[in-house]
Formats: structure tokens, C-alpha cells, sequence
């Protein structure tokens, strides 16, 4: 599969314009005197539905032929990309279903609810959840529409990437979230094509961190999926990869990973010093700076990706209190 390009980011650009946020940018005075060059924070988390996930659902769903758009999509995400499939679906008058194990806490479904999604609630685990889209498709014809592994998908998140560039012109060093890399990519893409010679490093918590195990291995492995603060990186890159793996092998200058105790600080920081609520993948870019992880010799631009955190979770950690790691996903 070829990889995607600048130019499908800039029709995404113009295909989702309206449909989604177009995000400020800020420079924090804490993180810039700390690093001693000027730090841009990307304040995403303040899309619609909480994450940039809208994005690429966003294009996803308007890029469907008008006889897919008749049948509806489907996903088994319960996090952030399912949240903005039900929305993308809505705004396009289109059935949206969202599938999930019988243990996703009723919070989070009445959340996929209220934006307008059928909930379909299937078995114990998400694989029984994804056998139940798989069977949406083959026998309602549904289309599934994956959280990263999907170039109209890809090049959604890369928009982010486009806006990034546009407001940072002389940005030298990029900080973006890393799971299935489907927004690292994208934003990889985006920025590199525009101005080559701007670096783009990923983040990760250290437990689990997929990406970073599968670029050593030079192929996609499963790793032990264990709870973190950074609830959204969760989850593997699929071993059967199409997209995402080759464009964060080939895109990408570097991984940072980070321990739990480091993500609650970054979290700590964007309320206390920011003045921002975001979720642990959000802080994450944050956090590698505090940590002390990363330099550069030019102006940086931190991605702050999501803010969908429950807020007693947030408030414990925020107040210092051990997080918990269980049960802090809104
Ligand atoms: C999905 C998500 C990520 C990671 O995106 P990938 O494309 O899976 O790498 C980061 N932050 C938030 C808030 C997310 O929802």
C-alpha cells in the first residue's frame, strides 16, 4: 500500500473544513522558560468530542461513496475514536453503531448514545465485541471504518499536522502521541511535506507501547496490554498493519516513553500551570518535557490530544493522590 501523501492531508483539510475545529495554538511561559526556546501548545483536546479523533472520522465517513453512506459504518472502539464516529455519522445522517463488551462502564456508553450512535453490547471482551462488527459487515452490510490502520483515516489526523506548521512556520521539534500511529502518521506526513527539516518525535507510556516494540522487532508484535493513565495509547498496531507501521518507521526521528508517575505530572501540569483538563494521552507530550526527555535548539510544539478524563480521576491526580488505574477513562 503507498503511503499518504501531502496532498490527500490538504483534501482531507478541505473536506472536513467546518465539520471539525480548527484548534489554537499557545505558547506556554512555564514550559518555554524550562526548555530555553519558545513552546507551542496545540490545545486539540478542545475539539469536538474531546479528541482529534473527530478528524479522521470526519473524513473517513465523508469520503464514503453515497451507496456506503446508505448503509452506515460500524467500529468497536469504546474510547475517543468511537465517540467521534457516532458524531462524524450523526452530522452526515448516517447509522452509526458502535459495539462493545458487556464490561465497558455505562458511563461511556451513554456517552456513544447521546451522540446519536446504537449501541450494540456483545460478549466479555473486545474480541467478541470486533466478532460482532465483523458480522455487521459481512451480513448488514455495514462499513467499518478501523481507529488508525486506514488511509482516509491517517490522512484526518494529518490535518492536525497542516494546522501545526501553519501556526508554528519555524517549529524545529514536533511532540505527538503514539499508539497505533495512525495520528503520528498523519502528522508526520503533513509536517514533513511542508517543511522537511522539522523533527517529529512520538510519545508513549512505557507499559505497552506497541509502536515502539514493533519499529525494534522491524515487524508489527503484540505486546501485554496493562493499565495506564494514558488509557487512549492503549492497545496493539495489528499484525496485520497496512499503513501506520511503515509511515512511523519511515516518518518518524524518535520514540520517547514515559512511567506512569511522569504522565500524572504531565497531567498535573497542564491544569496547575496551563490551566488545561486533559486526559493522560493528552498530557503526554507535556510530560516528556518535564521528564526531561527531550531537547531542542528551536521552538517546539506540544500536541495536547484529548481531554476525555473522568473528572474524579482527574481531581485525585491533580491533588497528588496516587493514581489509580482503573476506572479513570470518562
Ligand atoms: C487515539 C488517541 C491517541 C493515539 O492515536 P493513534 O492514531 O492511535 O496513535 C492519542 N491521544 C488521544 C487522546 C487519542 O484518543
Amino acid at each position: 500500500m503507498t503511503q499518504v501523501t501531502l496532498e490527500h492531508i490538504r483534501a482531507a483539510h478541505e473536506r472536513i473544513a467546518g465539520k471539525v475545529e480548527r484548534t489554537p495554538t499557545v505558547l506556554s511561559q512555564t514550559l518555554s522558560e524550562g526548555l530555553g526556546v519558545p513552546v507551542h501548545l496545540k490545545l486539540e483536546h478542545r475539539q469536538t468530542t474531546g479528541s482529534f479523533k473527530l478528524r479522521g472520522a470526519s473524513n473517513a465517513v465523508a469520503s464514503l461513496s453515497t451507496a456506503e453512506k446508505a448503509r452506515g459504518v460500524v467500529a468497536a472502539s469504546t474510547g475517543n475514536h468511537g465517540r467521534a464516529l457516532a458524531h462524524a455519522a450523526k452530522l452526515e445522517g448516517m447509522r452509526a453503531v458502535i459495539c462493545m463488551s458487556r464490561l465497558v462502564p455505562e458511563n461511556k456508553l451513554d456517552g456513544i448514545r447521546r451522540l446519536g450512535a446504537e449501541v450494540r453490547i456483545i460478549g466479555n471482551s473486545q474480541d467478541e465485541a470486533q466478532q460482532e462488527v465483523d458480522r455487521l459487515v459481512a451480513q448488514e452490510g455495514l462499513v467499518m471504518l478501523p481507529p488508525f490502520d486506514h488511509p482516509d483515516i491517517v490522512a484526518g489526523q494529518g490535518t492536525l499536522g497542516l494546522e501545526m506548521i501553519e501556526q508554528v512556520p519555524d517549529a524545529a521539534l514536533v511532540l505527538v502521541q503514539l499508539s497505533g500511529g495512525g495520528l503520528a502518521s498523519g502528522v508526520a506526513a503533513a509536517i514533513k511535506g511542508v517543511s522537511p527539516g522539522t523533527k517529529i518525535i512520538g510519545v508513549s507510556m512505557a507499559r505497552g507501547a506497541a509502536m515502539k516494540a514493533s519499529l525494534d522487532a522491524g515487524r508489527p508484535v503484540l505486546v501485554e496490554e496493562l493499565p495506564t493513565l494514558a488509557d487512549s495509547l492503549g492497545g496493539g498496531i495489528g499484525l496485520d498493519n497496512r499503513l501506520t507501521f511503515a509511515m512511523c518507521r519511515d516518518l518518524l526521528d524518535g520514540i520517547v516513553l514515559l512511567s506512569e508517575d511522569e504522565i500524572a505530572a504531565g497531567i498535573r501540569h497542564a491544569y496547575a500551570r496551563e490551566r488545561e483538563i486533559v486526559e493522560g494521552a493528552g498530557a503526554v507530550g507535556i510530560a516528556a518535557l518535564l521528564a526531561g526527555k527531550v531537547r531542542s535548539d528551536g521552538p517546539v510544539v506540544v500536541l495536547l490530544s484529548g481531554r476525555n478524563i473522568d473528572m474524579d480521576a482527574h481531581r485525585r491526580i491533580v491533588c497528588g493522590e496516587a493514581p489509580s488505574l482503573k476506572e479513570h477513562a470518562a
